[in-house]
């Protein structure tokens, strides 16, 4: 048995200062949405609109933490939270920067050099790069440590060969941080010789075959590597560390408020075609997910300054996802129920609701899927509490 991580979860008071700022992005989604630049949401799912991740660029809250040499604003963690908060709770399109600023840039910016530090993170606050992550491949996402993409060492760099799957964006993004393995699998330690190397999309030798999900759309990706040349400039990190990364990486990827906010203008919908006196059944059953809602959403928070404190939270950021994406599907649940059991759908006017809980009906699946599945957190938990 391993032994236990302690599980810690302070629960930060959101300053009131930061109050200003919330009002700050209510205020830019309301001019965005006066101006029919940005269209209000019909669908489920972060959207890909470049044109809006620039403008929010331009508002500096892309990158907010990072250093300012880098292009950063370094502002807190907290903040950063309260804007991505209030982007995703409108059902803001963030999808061109969501990954770059959550994820590729954190990994750059703690583990890259800093040639690729300077050359990448100021093109991603003015979102004019994106990048995807480069993790599953067929036969290996739960499983990662047995992915089969390999480098070779030639002079200079790395040829690389292999498929990355489920990859999402990367039809649209310019890189992908891509975890391969550069030395031969070791059974006692399967961990082992993985590392993590940048790959401009457009390098020679890269193929990206978009796949469309249930859902009717085609936001991931099949991408296949034939001789791709890596430079040892494009390795992020130490050749071999890649798994110790990626952990650290993971940890930004499973806590944040799009783990329990896909669903919420599902939500607000809902509480608006309800009108102003709903019946005590719908009311219970909206304070009862609302009361789940803010439970974890104090989790994520934790999670947010803990990060913030520089620590690694993998334990509490898969306990984060797990209860954050299993209520955003019970919220798919509820909702189509009280929809039925109030006869909403025979009011006819709820257009927005009815295509919200349409795509959202077909996408919830995928989200106790992406970024680890729950049988998998739960055993990162269960080895975090040293239970197995
Ligand atoms: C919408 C979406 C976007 C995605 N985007 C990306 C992306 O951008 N980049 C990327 O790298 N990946 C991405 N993924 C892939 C995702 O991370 C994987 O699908 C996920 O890790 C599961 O891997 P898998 O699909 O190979 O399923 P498998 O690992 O084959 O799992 C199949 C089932 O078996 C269960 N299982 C597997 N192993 C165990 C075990 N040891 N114990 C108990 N149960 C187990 C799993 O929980 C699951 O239910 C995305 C997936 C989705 C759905």
């Amino acid at each position: 048995m391993s032994s236990p991580t302690s599980l810690h979860l302070e629960l930060p008071a959101l300053p009131g200062e930061l109050q200003g700022l919330r009002q700050e992005v209510r205020r830019f989604v309301a001019a965005e949405r006066a101006s029919g630049l940005l269209p209000y949401p019909d669908k489920i799912g972060l959207g890909f609109a470049p044109d809006v991740s620039r403008r929010i660029a331009a508002q500096g809250w892309i990158g907010m933490t990072w250093p300012k040499r880098y292009g950063g604003h370094e502002r807190s963690a907290l903040e950063r939270y309260v804007v991505t908060e209030e982007l995703l709770a409108a059902g803001v399109p963030v999808g061109a920067h969501w990954i770059s600023d959550r994820q590729s840039g954190p990994v750059l910016l703690k583990f890259g050099t800093e040639a690729q530090k300077q050359e990448w993170l100021p093109k991603i606050v003015r979102a004019e790069v994106a990048f995807c992550i480069g993790m599953s491949e067929p036969d290996s996402g739960s499983d990662l440590a047995s992915l089969r993409t390999s480098g070779t060492r030639e002079e200079g760099g790395w040829r690389v060969n292999g498929t990355k799957l489920w990859t999402t964006n990367a039809h649209r993004v310019h890189c992908m941080i891509a975890l391969i393995r550069t030395a031969k699998a070791d059974e006692k330690n399967r961990q082992a010789g993985l590392t993590q190397v940048l790959i401009p999309l457009d390098s020679p030798g890269v193929t990206v075959r978009p796949i469309k999900s249930m859902v009717g759309v085609e936001d991931f990706n099949e991408v296949n590597f034939d001789h791709v040349f890596v430079p040892d400039s494009h390795v992020v990190g130490e050749p071999g560390n890649g798994w110790n990364q990626v952990s650290a990486e993971l940890a930004y990827e499973r806590s944040g408020p799009e783990r329990w906010l896909s669903t919420f203008r599902l939500l607000a919908e809902l509480v608006q075609a309800l009108g102003p006196k709903p019946s005590d059944a719908a009311r219970v059953e909206v304070g009862r997910l609302l009361g789940q809602l803010m439970a974890v959403r104090q989790i994520s928070l934790s999670i947010a300054s803990m990060l913030e404190r520089g620590k690694t939270p993998t334990l509490e950021a898969s306990i984060a996802k797990d209860l954050g994406t299993r209520l955003e599907q019970e919220m798919v649940r509820a909702v189509r129920n009280l929809v039925q059991q109030e006869d909403l759908w025979l009011r006819g006017e709820h257009a927005h609701l009815r295509s919200l809980l349409a795509s959202a009906q077909r996408y919830a699946p995928a989200f106790t899927i992406r970024g680890g599945t729950g049988e998998i957190l739960r055993g990162v938990i269960a080895r975090g509490l040293g239970l197995r």
